[in-house]
């Protein structure tokens, strides 16, 4: 039986992962992966992990050097994962392109709805029997015009719950979508239109902090900012800023830039070192959710049953429909280096 060392395991990973394995022997690390941890992968086939884990080039190596064959993401975004790295260690990383958009879109729903009508607030002082409702007015969301970035999964299942609530659409992709009947304009005109910006897009060279100090000054006064993607989308301090002139009516953040070493964590007897996330968390009209987007049942599943298919998939020198390529990624191949060897980069 292959063998599978586990990195960042919370009780919900394992309930999935126990109930659909058949075919692994999987060791649960509670640890995070990054080039310290990778020393136990020793004896281990494949790793399995997650959104912050820190697989940079001295962990692929060590992982290398392991013997271990193939990192195998639980989750979409791969930002965490050096993969010029491990194109050049011929390390194999697959992930989950899909599991649930419907969960991620859902929640940025939630974040907004939360935000806008103060719900948080409303809950707080009703368990109180404080059935006072002064300060929390909200706005009407039927007919303000919402921006997305990135309209793929995400952001089209995003698209689809605004079009419900009969708001306006506009979009901007690098590749806009022939099929979703929206517009589509530039980021400026979609910064400067928009009463709601939320972010659909990888995080990559060019997203990183693709709303900073520039783009707020461009939006509208009393815009709400959602970001269900990645933190560093967002540059914190800029946002901060905004918040403190008064430029946002909210922000509803999943996801944070410096998030790696709280999120998933209970922190609740530590010293907060971080003044920004501080700063952010005490803002009335600030909701923050721990990267907890996905987490409904339907993907728990999802994910578990597609990683597993990605490891049977890759030991049974099969296809492997899910894997991440350097070259196919910065399209750097030359005829894409899928192809050559069944459908695998190398
Ligand atoms: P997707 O690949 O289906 O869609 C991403 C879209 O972004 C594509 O249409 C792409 O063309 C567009 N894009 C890429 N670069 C861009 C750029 N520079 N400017 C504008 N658009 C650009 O991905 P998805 O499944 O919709 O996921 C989107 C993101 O959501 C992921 O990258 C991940 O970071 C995040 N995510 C978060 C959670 C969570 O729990 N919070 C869960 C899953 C995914």
């Amino acid at each position: 039986m292959k063998k599978v060392a586990f990195f960042d395991t919370k009780s919900y990973d394992k309930i999935w992962f126990d109930k659909l394995n058949k075919n692994y022997e999987i060791t649960y690390f509670e640890e995070k992966l990054n080039h310290h941890t990778a020393k136990f992968t020793e004896g281990f086939d494949a790793v399995c992990a997650f959104v912050n884990d820190n697989i940079n080039e001295k962990a692929i190596q060590r992982l290398r050097s392991n013997n271990v064959q193939l990192i195998a993401m639980r989750c979409a975004g791969y930002s965490n994962v050096d993969i010029k790295a491990a194109y050049e260690n011929k390390m194999n990383v697959v992930r989950v392109p899909a599991y649930s958009p419907y969960a991620v879109a859902e929640h940025a729903m939630g974040l907004l709805m939360t935000l806008n009508r103060k719900l948080h607030k409303a809950y707080n002082r009703t368990r109180d029997f404080n059935f006072n409702i002064t300060g929390l007015t909200g706005i009407d969301l039927h007919g303000k015009t919402v921006g997305i970035i990135g309209t793929g999964k995400i952001g089209s299942a995003f698209i689809n719950i605004c079009k419900g609530y009969g708001m306006e659409i506009l979009a901007y992709d690098l590749h806009p979508s022939e099929n979703l009947n929206i517009k589509y304009v530039d980021l400026e005109t979609l910064l400067a239109q928009s009463d709601i910006i939320s972010l659909h897009c990888p995080l990559t060279d060019e997203t990183k902090h693709i709303l900073d100090e520039k783009s707020f000054k461009l939006m509208k006064d009393g815009v709400f900012i959602i970001n269900t993607s990645r933190g560093a989308l967002i540059d914190s301090q800029a946002l901060l800023d905004a918040l403190n002139s008064g430029k946002i009516r909210g922000a509803g953040l999943d996801v944070y830039e410096e998030e790696a070493d709280l999120f998933y964590e209970d922190n609740s007897g530590t010293v907060i070192t971080d003044d920004t996330l501080s700063l952010l968390v005490s803002k009335p009209n600030v909701l923050l959710t721990s990267h907890q987007a996905f987490l409904t049942e339907e993907a728990l599943h999802n994910i578990a049953e597609i990683t597993l298919q990605n490891l049977d998939d890759f030991f049974d020198d099969k296809d492997l429909p899910n894997e991440i390529c350097y070259l196919c990624d910065k399209n750097l191949a030359k005829k894409g280096c899928r192809g050559t060897k069944k459908e695998r980069c190398f």
